[in-house]
């Protein structure tokens, strides 16, 4: 997908934006504007996920990249890190070994369309055609459908979340970090922002198809573990969610980060600053 086609679509997303807000593109982008994207149904949507201890899920989208998805996924096993991957359809289509490599090698592969349009927009026929076509490649790719689903610019309507839910099962997943790194900032600032917005139960949102994200990712990770976070994938933390009000128990024998704390204010209805 091209840069040009990515920002046409940005521009044309900003007028609807509907619910979760915007996805990696400049015009939806509204830094200022705190969305409710998971208020209506929790169980449906993430933004993020209310935990006990200090685990986070670190997900990559719009792959996989012939280049740099390899070089992440040696990254990522050189610390023992497991992530998510909402991939495009049509480049699963082309790098299925990829897929079948990450899978193989403990990640998650998530749907993120076939084609990354802006489903808020389309029709539900053309909405069900782009998660069917993916969630097929995904199967042929690893011989397991996919469970999670993220809209391409976090664009999608109360209605889709709940017919998609109703008939792929999915569950809808926006995230509570964003280091813009599809505007390319630099690796330095990717994993500034990164460490600056990160608590337990974040769902961090990054691109494995920029360079500069990948460059960020070996002091983002060392840093991320020095603080004492732990990398599962979202469906791992989803299944760790507990209720708001609970209080965070310590756990024993577990490295408590010193600054990374259970917030209450962590939930997956509560709101954040769904961008991507
Ligand atoms: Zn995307």
């Amino acid at each position: 997908m091209s840069v040009y086609r990515l920002l046409f679509v940005c521009f044309a997303s900003v007028i609807v934006a509907v619910g979760a807000g915007a996805d990696p593109t400049p015009a939806t982008r509204d830094a200022g504007k705190k969305t409710q994207a998971a208020a209506e149904d929790p169980s449906i949507t993430f933004n993020s996920v209310h935990v006990d201890g200090p685990y986070i899920a670190m997900t990559f989208d719009d792959g996989p990249s012939a280049t740099l998805t390899p070089k992440l996924l040696d990254l990522l096993a050189a610390h023992h890190i497991k992530a998510t991957f909402f991939v495009i359809g049509e480049n699963v289509a082309e790098h299925s070994e990829i897929v079948a490599r990450a899978a193989r090698e403990g990640h998650e592969i998530a749907n993120h369309s076939w084609s990354h349009p802006n489903l808020g927009k389309m029709s539900g026929d053309s909405v069900r055609s782009q998660l069917q076509r993916t969630d097929d490649a995904i199967q042929n790719a690893t011989g397991k459908r996919p469970t999670l689903m993220r809209p391409p610019y976090g664009s999608i309507t109360a209605r889709e979340k709940r017919w998609i839910h109703d008939e792929f099962g999915y569950q809808i997943i926006l995230w509570d970090v964003d280091p813009y790194d599809w505007k390319r900032p630099g690796p330095a600032v990717v994993r500034n922002r990164i460490l600056k917005e990160t608590q337990p139960g974040s769902i961090v949102l990054s691109h494995d198809i920029h360079p500069g994200t990948i460059e960020a990712m070996p002091s983002t990770f060392d840093a991320l573990e020095a603080k004492g976070f732990k990398f599962v994938t979202v469906s791992e933390l989803i299944r760790m969610a507990v209720p708001k009000a609970s209080r965070p128990s310590p756990q024993p024998g577990e490295n408590a980060p010193t600054k990374a704390v259970p917030s209450p204010s962590l939930a997956p209805s509560a709101p954040s600053s769904p961008r991507d």
